[in-house]
């Protein structure tokens, strides 16, 4: 028996999760009114080697998003020849301020006013001008990231102004067991708040594998995608 060749059936296995997760976002895009230029996909590459980020970027993705530093870091070294937009989804833990901003282009858990300070002054030291989401709870649970919506209009004020970085919108979750059509209609109205005070601020980072549809009719501008694209995560041993 010969064993198949892993790259190419890796590639292959791509390409065709690749064209569903984009049939789907067509789909979604048709039923709404949307063009497909309003939106970019990222590719969620959590646990997934840098090979397949290889891979993807010959299928003609041009975002990836990483939740863990480490992960992320080592990642984004072994691809530095890849022409790839760094988006980090994770939790950010402002002790990793500075390894963060030294290869993410747009950050999307801006969560609180401490972690603006450290960011903008990491931005800084090493010259770059990082993009950062402010990311909302929806559920109002800030304790599992995000902030309260009631926050959001002054963490956005404070990374408006903070040298190094640049406020680009929101970002959220679908609160587990929620309604994705509530929870995307209430962070599209946290948007549009924050769009009138920081015009240009306009990027809506919302939906997943499982909700992205529901995402792209509540006005998102970045899809999150993860599983549909890669396959089922197996958890971290370490
Ligand atoms: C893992 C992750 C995703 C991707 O989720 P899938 O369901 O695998 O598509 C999206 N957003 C965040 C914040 C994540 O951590």
């Amino acid at each position: 028996m010969i064993d198949p060749d892993p790259p190419a059936g890796r590639r292959s296995e791509l390409a065709a999760a690749l064209a569903d997760v984009e049939r789907r976002i067509l789909d979604a895009c048709r039923a709404t009114g949307r063009s497909r230029e309003e939106l970019t996909l990222i590719a969620v590459t959590k646990t997934y080697p840098a090979a397949d980020l290889r891979l993807l970027a010959e299928l003609g993705v041009r975002d990836v998003g990483e939740n863990r530093d480490q992960e992320a870091a080592a990642k984004a070294a072994e691809c530095a020849d890849l022409p790839l937009t760094w988006h980090f989804i994770g939790q950010v833990q402002t002790n990793k301020a500075r390894s963060i901003v030294a290869y993410a282009d747009l950050i999307h858990g801006v969560d609180r006013s401490r972690l603006v300070a450290a960011l903008s002054r990491e931005a800084v030291r090493v010259g770059r001008e990082v993009g950062c989401l402010v990311q909302v709870a929806l559920d109002d649970r800030p304790e599992r990231g995000g902030a309260r919506p009631a926050d959001v209009p002054a963490l956005a004020a404070a990374l408006a102004e903070a040298p190094g970085l640049r406020l680009r919108g929101v970002m959220a979750v679908a609160p587990l067991g929620s309604d994705p059509d509530v929870a995307f209609a209430r962070l599209f109205e946290v948007a549009q708040a924050v769009q009138k005070e920081h015009p240009g601020a306009d990027v809506i980072s919302a939906g997943m594998s499982g909700d992205l549809a529901q995402a792209i009719a509540k006005g998102a501008t970045h899809l999150r995608v993860g599983t549909a694209l890669l396959g089922r995560r197996t958890p971290f041993v370490r």
